[in-house]
């Protein structure tokens, strides 16, 4: 028998970019099966929650999700990096329709057909070949692989994720054009370790267009920078052949913009949270980075308190900030992630000194970023508008990438999202930059 309305799914969205590219699969796949997305808990025949499991607040907040979802609904799936742990969910919540874990996307299609069959209807139900996103149509985050073969002692990604699955490069390209034809203006590179990606292929060659590709970083990045679009990495390693990308940059290809997460600068905490980094050679590459290209920006996060971290040791990070002149940074208090090997490390720093550490951390990167904030007055930059209000618009520079980074105002003009336009810089605090249409 058939239906006359298609089915309806709510679906509520949580954690970090990479959960936000699983709930746009499970969207997609959704929508190309035929089913509608009911934007109320009320419309909906059931509710995936995608949620995230990385730190406590995480966990908390997708709890009161899942909690709300039953609450609104009763019909409710979990999914994502909470899912991973399903005793948890199903603890606090027994009648849970069904509990699946990260990266699951058949799972988690199983069980809606299970609790919610589809109605086929081939005529009706056509996705466009660019799939539904949750982004803003002028960008979207590419995913360019899965999971992490580091085994960073706060982390618990690799248990969640399991080892780095590299996603052919022909499949990569195919997806970025589809993108790029729907109208998309900036590519956001993703995955857990984006300069890692081919190795588990050992580098793979495959095809783009009839032409060969290896599955690379480098190849990656050269073929996306043929698309004419804005082309940015995160989460690059400061593996050495990530300088064979600054030339890219130099030349405009992508964007020169690296997001390379330092986490600390000591060695010995460095070694604790067993990552490969060594302070001194980064501010060395950081350097020789600056020389092949010198308007590059580069953004980086830490971890602050994290245990057995002693005053000098902290004053080693403050004084590789200062060194390093990052352009951006994000930094956290460390937080215990259940199941972390780093839990079991001796002397946790006592809460109060952690917001202390943070305090101070933060107020000298935001003199640092003030400057060279400061430093871009007078200069015209190339701005892709995000948003428009009254008698005022939004953009990014090359510099700042989406809700991470800060933002270029132009107050007196409503100027059309998605598109480019050149910006006189006027005004800078030390998040965000003010200025006029050229
Ligand atoms: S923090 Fe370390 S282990 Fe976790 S995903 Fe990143 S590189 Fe992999």
């Amino acid at each position: 028998m058939k239906h006359s309305t298609p089915p309806r799914v709510g679906f509520v969205s949580l954690g970090c970019p990479k959960a936000l590219v699983d709930s746009e699969r499970i969207l997609t796949q959704l929508r190309a099966e035929g089913y509608a997305i009911s934007p109320t808990y009320n419309q909906a025949d059931l509710v995936v929650v995608n949620t995230c499991g990385f730190i406590d607040s995480a966990i908390q907040e997708s709890l009161d999700a899942i909690g709300e979802a039953l609450d609104e609904n009763g019909r409710v799936i979990v999914t994502g990096c909470l899912g991973a742990d399903s005793e948890k969910v199903l603890s606090a919540y027994p009648n849970v329709l069904a509990v699946t874990g990260a990266h699951a996307y058949e799972a988690v299609m199983h069980s809606v057909h299970e609790h919610l069959p589809p109605l086929h209807d081939p005529y009706t139900d056509l996705v466009p070949p660019q799939g539904i996103r949750l982004t803003p149509r002028h960008y979207a985050y590419l995913k360019i692989s899965e999971g992490c073969n580091h085994r960073c002692s706060f982390c618990i990604i690799p248990h969640l994720r399991g080892d780095l699955v590299s996603r052919p490069i022909g499949d990569v390209m195919q997806e970025a054009e589809n993108l790029v034809n729907a109208g998309v203006k900036e590519l956001l590179v993703i995955s857990q370790d984006t300069s890692a990606y081919g190795i588990d292929t050992k580098y793979r060659t495959g095809f783009w267009k009839g032409r060969p590709l290896k599955t690379h970083s480098q190849q990656l990045a050269e073929a996306l920078g043929e698309l004419g679009v804005w082309v940015r990495l995160h989460y690059v390693y400061p593996y050495p052949h990530v300088d064979k990308l600054l030339p890219l940059m130099a030349e405009g290809k992508i964007l020169p913009y690296l997001d390379i997460p330092f986490q600390h600068a000591s060695p010995k905490i460095l070694k604790d949270m067993r990552r490969p980094a060594h302070a001194e050679k980064v501010l060395e590459r950081l350097s020789q980075w600056r020389e092949l290209c010198p308007e590059i920006a580069v953004r980086s996060t830490f971890i602050v308190g994290f245990p057995g971290e002693t005053e000098e040791e902290f004053e080693t990070l403050l004084d590789f900030l200062e060194e390093a002149q990052l352009d951006r940074v994000g930094a956290f208090a460390y937080s215990p992630v259940e199941g972390a090997p780093a839990n079991q490390l001796a002397n946790p720093v006592p809460e109060e000194v952690k917001e202390e550490r943070l305090e101070r951390f933060m107020e000298l990167q935001a003199e640092i970023s003030a400057n060279k904030l400061s430093s871009l007055m007078g200069k015209t930059l190339e701005i892709l508008i995000d948003e428009v209000g009254e008698d005022l618009s939004i953009g990014r520079s090359y510099r700042d990438a989406p809700e991470i980074d800060g933002q270029v105002i132009i107050e007196g003009e409503e100027l059309p999202v998605g598109e480019f336009v050149k910006v006189m810089i006027t005004h800078a605090d030390e998040h965000d930059l003010w200025g006029e249409l050229v």
